[in-house]
């Protein structure tokens, strides 16, 4: 899952060293750099960046107007050419950026049966089935994603381990290449094909997605396993995988409505569950984890439209593969399975 989101103590303490290097007469041009340098760091975009220099009385109105656009322009540039190294250099390296890689509720995991208890009060799931409102179909660089209306016609997700009504943002998928499996979580050290994950937010509790994703509570993603079957094409998921050489380059997008996300689940309920965090940066520590214990079957041919996608690095577009982070230590975390 990907997405960057800013806190309000992340703010408080850039605005708070900005002023004190202003108070320190140091010049604009160095407290700037200093900035660019502090949003990089954190992944944190341009946009965020002009959000604190007017917080912060940096700069006079003048120059925002005159100097702002520029560096705006600037920012996203660097900020594209960061996310490629980013992800060339690959998960190995996220905690020196994101120390809460190395954290105690990372995700993925490997479901180990002997690490997994039977819970006979886990519900099933419940979804509400009016939900057919997926938008928009992008290639982000770090995999597909389907975006839906959360707003006016939300699909909700409620029952299993959750409490509250949790509303579907998004989907995308994660996956290897021709020789090694892409699922991120494994199942007693066992990988599939790929992993779709269809990610919500707590509505109950949260006013949107941005407030919820940092929240311990605030989302639940169901991962679904996908394997490559003998002879049958996943009908669902041919709506999305018929589009994918339509954005095969990164920031290419398409409509597509009418996907209804309830057909992309397993016919039996059965799942896993457990307390874990986003598998990107960065990385934050909010999902209650839902994996469902049958996989989905696609064709061979689906999965090869699936990495057939590729990626911007330096200014040149390469493959998307290998899109998954490898299992995180469990911690002494319980994971609970809804079946015997
Ligand atoms: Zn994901």
């Amino acid at each position: 899952m990907e997405l960057t989101v800013v806190s309000q103590s992340d703010i408080r303490t850039v605005v708070t060293s900005l002023r004190q290097a202003l108070f320190t007469s140091q010049s604009e041009s160095t407290v700037l750099a200093v900035s660019y340098h502090w949003c990089f760091k954190r992944g944190y975009s341009s946009a965020f960046l002009a959000v604190i220099i007017l917080l912060s009385g940096l700069t006079t109105v003048n120059t925002m107007f005159t100097g702002g656009l520029r560096f705006l322009r600037l920012g996203h540039r660097l900020c594209s050419f960061k996310h490629a190294r980013f992800l060339l250099r690959g998960p190995h390296t996220w905690v020196h950026q994101f120390p809460i890689a190395q954290s105690s509720r990372q995700s993925p995991v490997d479901l180990r049966s002997s690490e997994t208890h039977f819970d006979a009060k886990l519900q099933p799931l419940n979804y509400d089935d009016k939900a057919t409102s997926s938008r928009m179909l992008n290639n982000n660089g770090l995999s597909f994603k389907l975006s839906f209306d959360d707003s006016s016609d939300p699909c909700v997700l409620n029952g299993g381990p959750l409490d509250g009504d949790f509303r579907l943002n998004q989907l995308h998928m994660h996956w290897g290449c021709d020789k090694l499996p892409g699922s991120e979580h494994i199942v007693d050290g066992n990988a599939y094909a790929a992993e779709l994950h269809m990610v919500h937010w707590n509505s109950s509790k949260y006013s949107s997605m941005q407030q919820a994703v940092t929240q311990p509570d605030g989302l639940a993603v169901i991962g679904v396993f996908i394997q490559v079957g003998k002879e049958h094409e996943h009908k669902e998921l041919k709506k999305i995988t018929d589009l994918l050489p339509k954005i095969t380059n990164e920031g290419s997008k398409i409509e597509l409505s009418g996907l209804n996300p309830l057909l992309l689940l397993p016919s039996s309920t059965a799942y896993w569950t457990y307390l874990g965090s986003l598998t990107t940066p960065p990385l934050h520590e909010s999902v209650t984890w839902i994996v469902m214990k049958e996989p989905l079957s696609i064709s061979k041919q689906q999965l090869k439209a699936i990495q057939s996608l590729y990626f911007l690095r330096s200014g040149k577009y390469e493959r998307l593969l290998n899109n998954n982070r490898p299992p995180q230590p469990l911690a002494g975390r319980k994971i609970r399975a809804s079946f015997k």
